[in-house]
């Protein structure tokens, strides 16, 4: 059996009980903004996901891309990321299977982090009484072109002076 296909199925599956639970429509468009969803490996704003969803052929109202996305949000099948950019920016969520980031405070760059140590370190934190849905973490500091910019900037800043 082709596992990506069973977890797919498996999405589409608790997106269709949290619909029924919460007394909504299961649409043709909510299921083909899942479908897009789970086809981007990554980080997607509204807009990129608006274009792959034209791309394939497929129109929705931005008013219906932002309601799914917000109840896929709610039904624990997408994060919404807390970066404090301009656009918002979401990620499908990949199971119990972790996932950290260096966000740069200045430019605002989302890195994923590739860490064995933190990695085994979120896969063995197992607490008590308390089910994990996703893990993900975030350090925030400059990156290193920031970093270099300001050097830049402070050195010829001196000169003037
Ligand atoms: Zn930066």
């Amino acid at each position: 059996m082709n596992d990506n296909k069973s977890i797919r199925e498996n999405i589409r599956l608790r997106f269709q009980q949290f619909l029924e639970a919460n007394d909504l429509r299961q649409t043709r468009e909510r299921f083909a903004i899942l479908d897009a969803i789970y086809d981007i490996d990554g980080i997607f704003s509204i807009e990129e996901l608006a274009d792959i969803l034209s791309e394939g052929k497929f129109h929705v109202s931005r008013a219906t891309l932002y309601n799914t996305t917000l109840l896929l949000v709610q039904a624990n099948l997408l994060i919404r990321h807390p970066f404090s950019s301009g656009a918002a920016q979401f990620e499908r969520i990949n199971g119990l299977q972790p996932r950290s980031y260096q966000v740069c405070n200045n430019c605002h760059r989302i890195t994923l982090i590739k860490s064995r140590s933190l990695q085994t370190a979120l896969d063995t934190y197992h607490p008590r009484s308390f089910d994990i849905t996703h893990r993900i973490v975030y350090v925030y500091g400059i990156c290193g072109q920031c970093e270099r910019a300001l050097h830049k900037k402070l050195k010829n800043k001196n000169k003037n002076t």
